[in-house]
């Protein structure tokens, strides 16, 4: 099914509604880089509306059925379909009891309206370095699901955000699920976002995943967005918890540490100043309120 779209505010596009999924593939396939994925369009519409990234073709995933699922997996983990919207994530007990990281990306993100809309797969896919979703996903660590006419790919999280707005995914491909490890009994995880006010975009975001035992850490996870082309980990200060207790001489370390890693620009949201300085502070505390297994959301 297409029709032809245009007002004074859009520019004009061909709107693509496929009713099942090879349908999809096909239209992918045809279309490639002259099609956009239209998902929540929280996103999408702002680029639309401005003009700067018009396509002649706009592929609405609204008709294809049965991709806003959020699943447990006992033993392998969480599956979140291309569909899922923030409001579903933040309400699955799942993923508020094991997954805490993602779940207060959601609780923190936007206004009801929005997250009633906008997806998890359309927050990885946009490509920001502001986005909160992204940011746990890339702590938590996860596969990306690509399809396109001959099979499907999986793309490990830390491969797939190339540069800002451009993604390991081919212009043929739909990306249809998100695949989170299960976490051990002894995982902690944590989320915060700095913001002007509740409703702005992230100035900064700062996610972690720890592996920890009897209150030393084994591993850790640490990504930060905002601070750099892509959401990013930082690797040297990771490196820096393992086998260690979480005290607050190591504390001290690690905020060094992160400010030695990233290196912020001035942008419209913040001074490259402010979330270097802040940015180790922000991750003192999330490891701190993950070790401690405190929720920002409770
Ligand atoms: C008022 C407002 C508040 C916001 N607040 C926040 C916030 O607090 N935190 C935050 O992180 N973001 C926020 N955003 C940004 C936006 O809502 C998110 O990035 C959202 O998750 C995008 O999801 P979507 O489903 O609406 O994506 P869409 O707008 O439909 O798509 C976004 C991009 O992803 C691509 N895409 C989507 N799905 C797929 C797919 N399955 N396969 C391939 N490509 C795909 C699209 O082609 C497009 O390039 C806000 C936006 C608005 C308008």
């Amino acid at each position: 099914m297409s029709s032809h779209m245009s007002s004074r505010g859009l520019p004009e596009f061909e709107l693509l509604i496929p009713r099942t999924s090879p349908e999809a593939m096909d239209m992918l396939a045809q279309h490639r880089d002259q099609l956009s994925i239209l998902n929540g369009g929280t996103a999408l519409w702002n680029y639309v509306r401005g003009r700067n990234r018009v396509t002649p073709y706009v592929l609405s995933l609204s008709a294809l059925k049965g991709l806003d699922y959020i699943n447990e997996i006992p033993g392998d983990g969480l599956r979140i379909g291309a569909k899922a919207t923030i409001a579903q994530l933040i309400e699955h007990p799942a993923v508020s009891a094991k997954y805490a990281a993602l779940h207060e990306s959601g609780y923190w993100f936007g206004n009801p309206t929005v997250r009633n809309m906008a997806t998890v797969m359309g927050n990885v896919l946009r490509a920001s370095p502001s986005a909160d979703c992204s940011c746990a996903l890339l702590a938590l660590g996860c596969q990306v699901i690509l399809q396109n006419k001959s099979g499907q790919r999986a793309v490990d999280i830390d491969d797939f955000w190339l540069s800002y707005d451009v993604t390991a995914r081919k212009p043929d491909e739909l990306a249809v699920e998100i695949r989170i490890p299960e976490p051990k009994a002894t995982t902690r995880s944590a989320f915060q976002r700095l913001t002007r006010v509740r409703q702005d975009l992230a100035k900064l975001n700062v996610a972690v995943r720890l592996e920890m035992d009897k209150g030393v850490c084994q591993q850790a996870r640490i990504a930060i967005g905002c601070v750099g082309p892509t959401t990013m980990r930082v690797k040297k200060t990771e490196a820096l918890l393992q086998g260690k207790a979480i005290n607050d001489s190591l504390l001290e370390q690690l905020a060094t540490s992160v400010r030695g890693e990233i290196s912020p620009i001035d942008d419209q949201r913040s001074t490259a100043l402010y979330r270097q300085q802040v940015a180790g502070v922000i991750v003192k505390r999330t490891i701190s309120r993950a070790a401690a297994d405190k929720g920002a959301t409770q």
